[in-house]
């Protein structure tokens, strides 16, 4: 792809400018932060000639545009992502080393936008690189939070939170968009008007209200010209805080606005698969969801003058629950405002709005107080009381005296508002993110809905990039891979990616491989040197764990093997043991106390381990701070083994397990989420499966659980580990700082059975895999085989394919193209 503002002389001459006009430096002079700006602002020049290029083109074609609606987009960094879209990373790399400048370095300064917890806002992230670079018209749509997801420091084995102002530098891609405003209103009264032709209307009256400015921020496709667009919108008052608020009287309105501005785009609730349920996030999810939908009908309206027609060229994907006032939003705007009747509103609606379900755990499934919900969106809550009236009504007509069925179906129920429902009956399509979850849901937790409309329920299972997971992480192995393949279609089509099988017998590409591997390990070390100033030695197994601490992730299940090891190492020194690294990297919700509990757990562990000269390196634990995006690039790279060890039914899909695979990092865990469809693709005989299925999950789940006493009692290795939580081993002496942790395991706690998650359940068929593949690793051919053949087997986990299949199923988007001879620059 041609962009003459690539051109090395150009390009060094635009950065040398922009070093002049927005740091008044010559280029020797600079930061290396600064740098990073005059690269960006050099960037973003060539960018804004497609995206100029690509709302021409999408002005003369009038696609069908998706609104991905999300709280969260977990974008990590753009400089280098946009140079590979733009196919001019080399170009680009090469052009700043003539000028004494390492565009590693230059990466480097760029904080990672984090406006995102985990897997649910990087699969929004993943999902917009793939609709540009399929062509799709799309919108992501969020907010702007001035502090994204917090930095996570570890003090004294201790998680610490520190706020992240990653805006502090200012932010080379966004373009503020405050021509776009939009007003957003809550709280108040609703008045009841009737016009002389006697139709009723619907004032709200005595609300507060905020501006929602948007920021537009470009989402380059791969290698075709077309730069989509990512809107988060920042909040400001209305009022200006000026002094003749005084005079007026209304000096505590105006105070509260700003206030309630600054409010509600200032922190993103750090929680993945639990709700917080408090007001304020109530606040920023109609912030966003109100300014996007007027937004798009603003947008529609201006080309085409019938409403009716909206569902022909917009759809609303509803990503997880957090958007759902979506649904009456829209109900709203073509009631109140285009003045439909309800059946036509409804009909509308019904055709634009689509819901993807995350999560079936009951502490993740959003419900609101109707006292809240009412007081905060009056005319929302109206709407939704009347689409909740007539959904019973059908409910009832279908299931005539059935009571029962309404108390569980229904969108209003014992005072609160159950958001998932409402985004069942209002929305055209309902999907899960991966085969087992999608028959979970329609077989178990919304078997109901199921049952009186199978034609809404589909399966998407997750993808990734394979342009940041494997193009800008793995730049060795992505180079190997185009090499070996003789093409690089992978990068747009990762199906062809099948064709590495035909290395998986020749020694020569075998050891090649590996060897990517191998120094992939040596530049994590030198980061884990660099940010722990713990040596550990590349040529030990790099068994990683990555990914948010949640109870039901397991990662408990993890350090306490790693305790078992270490015992038996001490035991049995001389044991066949080969080296082990065991890298951890999570951050924990800063209000959920035993996840806080597991990381210092997993610290400890690490002292004691990683300081114990008697072992001989053998075994090394390392918790890598602050996981995030830019650091998830180096580990995956760098990963022998892919711990997916989550308790079955509990994983709604995954998507670190599809980056390990596709970095040749082979899979222990359990048949949970996407990892069922990864054995699948790789052969059971590439990975190491362990632990109870899902249905035998659920099935114990249903009858009260287990009795852990009984593996405690008769398994003294389990037992020697879960007693080393309370006797002070780990914890200097200390017999009561995992106390609970051990409690959680054995015993009955208030409304939580021991064991919840089925640890020690699983302990003994967890520690067998890990045994299994240790041995697998000792023998290298066999190791360098299987690891490949989980980069060959990779290709049905690019979110290009997830995408094509919501745009067949669920979205009908148009294909765009931009012609390359057109394009004037
Ligand atoms: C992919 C990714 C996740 C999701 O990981 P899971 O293992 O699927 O939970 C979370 N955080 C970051 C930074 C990621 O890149």
């Amino acid at each position: 792809m041609y962009n003459p503002r690539f051109e090395k002389d150009v390009f060094k001459r635009d950065v040398r400018n922009n070093v002049k006009t927005l740091f008044r430096k010559e280029v020797e002079e600079a930061t290396p932060q600064q740098l990073f700006q005059a690269v960006s602002y050099a960037v973003k020049e060539a960018i804004i000639d497609d995206w100029l290029a690509t709302q021409k083109q999408y002005e003369k074609d009038d696609p069908k545009t998706v609104y991905y609606m999300s709280m969260e987009f977990l974008l990590g960094r753009a400089l280098g992502n946009n140079l590979i879209n733009m196919t001019a990373y080399k170009e680009v790399k090469e052009a700043l080393e003539e000028m004494g400048i390492d565009l590693n370095v230059i990466e480097d300064q760029e904080p990672d936008p984090a406006l995102g917890n985990g897997g649910l806002g990087r699969l929004a992230a993943c999902f917009l690189d793939s609709l540009a670079t399929l062509g799709y018209a799309s919108y992501g749509c969020g907010i702007r939070y001035r502090y994204g997801m917090f930095k996570q420091k570890i003090r004294d084995g201790y998680q610490v939170e520190a706020p992240d102002n990653w805006l502090k530098d200012g932010n080379p891609f966004e373009l503020r968009r405050p021509e776009y405003a939009k007003e957003v209103r809550f709280g108040g009264n609703i008045r009841v008007e009737y016009d002389e032709t006697g139709k009723t209307h619907f004032v709200q009256e005595n609300y507060e209200s905020v501006m929602a400015i948007p920021y537009d921020y470009p989402i380059v496709g791969y290698g075709n010209h077309i730069v989509n667009t990512l809107r988060i919108w920042d909040a400001e008052a209305i009022v200006d805080f000026q002094l003749d608020s005084f005079d007026r009287g209304d000096y505590h309105k105006a105070v509260e606005q700003e206030n309630l501005a600054k409010n509600i785009v200032e922190v993103l609730y750090p929680n993945d698969n639990h709700i917080a349920g408090k007001e304020l996030r109530l606040k920023q999810q109609y912030f966003f969801v109100s300014a996007s939908i007027q937004a798009a009908i603003t947008k529609f309206k201006k080309k085409h003058g019938d409403i009716s027609k909206l569902p022909e060229k917009v759809t609303f994907q509803m990503n997880d629950t957090h958007p759902t006032v979506a649904v009456a939003e829209l109900m709203r705007i073509l009631l109140d405002e285009e003045n439909l009747g309800w059946n036509e509103a409804w009909d509308i609606t019904t055709k634009c709005c689509a819901y993807t379900n995350h999560t079936i755990m009951a502490e993740a499934l959003e419900k609101w107080p109707i006292d809240l919900f009412s007081r905060l969106l009056p005319r929302i809550y109206q709407i939704i009381q009347e689409i909740d009236r007539r959904f019973v009504e059908q409910v009832r007509a279908q299931y005539p005296g059935n009571e029962e069925k309404v108390k569980k179906m229904a969108i209003l129920m014992d005072g609160q508002v159950k958001m998932a429902h409402l985004a069942i009956v209002a929305g055209y399509s309902v999907n899960g993110v991966a085969k087992l979850h999608t028959e979970i849901l329609k077989n178990q937790e919304l078997k109901d809905f199921y049952q009186m409309m199978p034609e809404k329920f589909n399966n998407k299972t997750n993808g990734i990039t394979q342009r940041r997971f494997l193009m800008h992480a793995n730049p060795l192995l992505a180079d190997w891979v185009t090499e070996k393949l003789g093409t690089k279609e992978w990068i747009t089509d990762l199906s062809k990616m099948s064709g590495l099988k035909e290395w998986l017998d020749d020694e020569e590409a075998l050891k090649e491989f590996m060897t990517i591997k191998f120094k992939n390990k040596e530049r994590l070390a030198a980061y884990i040197k660099e940010h722990n100033g713990v040596e550990v030695d590349p040529r030990s197994i790099f068994d990683v764990q990555v990914k948010r601490l949640h109870e039901y992730k397991r990662q408990l299940l993890n350090i306490l093997h790693v305790m078992y090891l270490y015992n038996q190492i001490k035991d049995h020194p001389e044991m066949s043991f080969y080296p082990k690294t065991y890298v951890f990297g999570a951050k924990a919700s800063a209000g959920y106390i035993r996840a806080k509990e597991i990381i210092k757990l997993i610290n400890s562990v690490a002292d004691v381990i990683n300081n114990d000269r008697s072992i001989n390196g053998k075994l090394k634990v390392v918790f890598i701070e602050d996981y995030r995006v830019s650091n998830a690039e180096l580990i995956f790279a760098a990963a022998d083994i892919s711990e997916q060890i989550s308790t079955a039914s509990k994983e709604a899909s995954g998507t670190g397990n599809m980056k390990f695979m596709m970095n040749g990092a082979p899979t222990l865990g359990t048949m949970d989420g996407a990892n069922v469809e990864i054995v699948d693709e790789v052969g059971i005989d590439n990975a190491f499966i362990f632990g109870l299925s899902a249905d035998e999950v659920i099935n114990y789940e249903q009858n009260g659980g287990y009795n852990p006493y009984d593996i405690y009692n008769n398994d003294p290795d389990i037992r020697r580990v879960v007693d080393q939580l309370v006797d002070g081993t780990y914890a200097n002496g200390d017999k009561e700082m995992y106390r609970d942790l051990y409690n959680s395991l054995l015993n009955n706690q208030g409304g939580a059975r021991a064991d919840m998650y089925f640890i020690l359940k699983d302990f003994r068929s967890y520690a067998d895999a890990q045994a299994r593949a240790m041995e697998a690793y000792k023998d290298t051919d066999k190791w360098a085989k299987m690891a490949l053949k989980n980069t060959a087997c990779c290709g049905k986990f690019s979110a290009d394919r997830t995408i094509q299949e919501y745009v067949d199923d669920i979205w009908h988007l148009d294909h765009v193209v931009i012609n390359e001879d057109e394009l004037e620059y």
